[in-house]
């Protein structure tokens, strides 16, 4: 991959240590990850300072370390090559960026509120049916996880598809800077990070950053069902194609319906369409499959080979997970995270699938919502008290602080605790009722879950 002589250049660094011709086959940053002929990247700015971990490196096989520290201790150490930079976070994103410049594949980016992890594992799964795909491992996208992530793509590959995501403005003009994405997709712009960001419009020019850096002879794929992410289209000089399962256009679906066993819709891509089936629930769940349908077909793969390929499409945990719990009931575990958008997306999505049973919503807080969050937490129990209107579809159990919010709105019951969340829906567990759990990632909401299946 590298010498010492190439990442000290890379970086702008200094050989302290070891010889300039050793060879390097890949980095990281973690030391439990490191193989053989590997490179050690000691980050500063975490929980815990990376130089404490250069013994185990050179124990894992690590034959070069970049360092910041010129007085770290090298007894244990002297097999390291040692390279001194200013700043190992801007090292890693330059090697990152010059690994970059290596790869001829197309690279696939993807940014936006919600979906992004979904709709990046839906592309990979589409083009492995044809393609070697390296694809970000999990949810490994930020200034560390992108640039590791591009680290360990290597020309065995076929393609990549790259998760990108933010909190600050200028962090996904950073990401794109290395990543440099053959096409770019944008999810859609929620209420995520809003305190950072002051509004909507503000989110969505972060979010778009991502497209001056894409290859403008190649395109980007915006979903044409989310206002604010259409607004960031004139940044991109390229094509620009747009999904939708509302209306006609490049990619776009119809005839969505639900079973138990997953989504059923019609796929249409200029001007051929085709059946589908994938076994995932949520309207939203279609969208995000737009973008790899897509992709799959600029690319050459037939609509047959797309509609094939969905079949086999798993679903991740946590995320519109179907559990049977006790006494017959149904616990549907949504519980990896939330925003208002995500929460009233993913209640549709409940409403519509289990028309024939009684329904329980225990919802938690919604975090990072800022100077706003007390009126996102209480649009959301107006959102359900609108939907209860008529029939009294829902009822609803609140769990945690913010959400009291969701209850008094939504007329709901609002439980400090999740022992005592838990002792409430005891009269529920029976075959009648369906029970949705759903709250941002710190409130932990599975747990309840594994209690009741306990
Ligand atoms: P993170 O910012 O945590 O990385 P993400 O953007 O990667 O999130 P996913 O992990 O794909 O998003 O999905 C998280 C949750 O967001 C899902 O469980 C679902 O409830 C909701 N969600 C997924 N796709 C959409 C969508 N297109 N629109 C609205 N909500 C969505
Ligand atoms: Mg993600």
């Amino acid at each position: 991959m590298f010498t010492a002589e190439q990442l000290t250049t890379i970086t702008n660094g200094e050989l302290i240590q070891g010889k300039l011709d050793v060879h390097i086959h890949s980095i990281h940053f973690n030391s439990q990850k490191l193989e053989k002929s590997s490179c050690f990247i000691a980050l500063t700015k975490g929980k815990r300072d990376g130089h404490q971990f250069l013994g185990d490196a050179c124990r894992a096989g690590a034959t070069i370390a970049i360092i910041s520290d010129p007085n770290v201790q090298r007894k244990g150490i002297e097999e390291l090559t040692l390279i001194l930079v200013k700043d190992t976070e801007l090292a890693l994103q330059q090697l990152a960026k010059a690994h970059r410049h290596t790869l001829s594949i197309p690279i696939i980016a993807i940014t936006g509120s919600n979906g992004k992890t979904t709709t990046k594992d839906m592309i990979a799964h589409i083009l492995a049916s044809r393609k070697k795909v390296y694809k970000t491992s999990g949810n490994l996208n930020n200034h560390l996880g992108a640039p590791l992530s591009l680290l360990q793509i290597d020309d065995t590959y076929e393609a990549a598809v790259l998760e990108l995501g933010m909190n600050h403005a200028g962090e996904i003009d950073l990401l794109g800077s290395f990543v440099q994405p053959t096409v770019s997709v944008i999810t859609n712009i929620g209420d995520a990070h809003i305190e950072f960001f002051g509004s909507k419009l503000g989110i969505a020019k972060a979010k778009g950053e991502l497209l001056p850096h894409t290859d403008k002879d190649a395109f980007v794929l915006l979903n044409k069902d989310d206002q604010f992410v259409c607004s960031q289209a004139d940044r991109y000089p390229g094509k620009v194609y747009y999904y939708s399962i509302q209306q006609k256009t490049d990619v776009f679906a119809t005839n969505i319906s639900f079973t138990d066993q997953g989504t059923i819709f019609t796929l249409h891509i200029n001007e051929e369409s085709i059946s589908c089936f994938m076994p995932m629930f949520g309207q939203y769940n279609v969208s995000n499959v737009l973008p790899g349908a897509f992709i799959a077909y600029q690319y050459g793969y037939s609509l047959e080979q797309i509609a094939a390929s969905l079949l086999s499409l798993s679903i991740s945990s946590m995320r519109f997970q179907i559990i049977d719990g006790p006494g017959q009931s149904l616990l549907i575990n949504d519980a990896y995270n939330a925003s208002p958008t995500s929460m009233r997306a993913s209640i549709q999505t409940f409403k519509q699938i289990f028309a024939q049973r009684k329904k329980i919503l225990v919802l938690g807080d919604i975090y990072e919502l800022g100077e706003e969050s007390d009126q996102l937490h209480i649009s959301v129990g107006e959102y359900i008290r609108g939907l209860n209107q008529n029939d009294s579809e829902f009822q609803l159990i609140t769990v945690g602080q913010s959400s009291q919010l969701i209850a008094q709105a939504g007329q709901g019951v609002h439980y400090p605790t999740k022992t005592e969340a838990l002792k409430a829906l005891e009269p529920y567990l029976t075959q009648d009722y369906a029970i949705l759990f759903k709250a941002s990632r710190g409130m932990k909401l599975e747990e309840m879950i594994a209690e009741l299946v306990k």
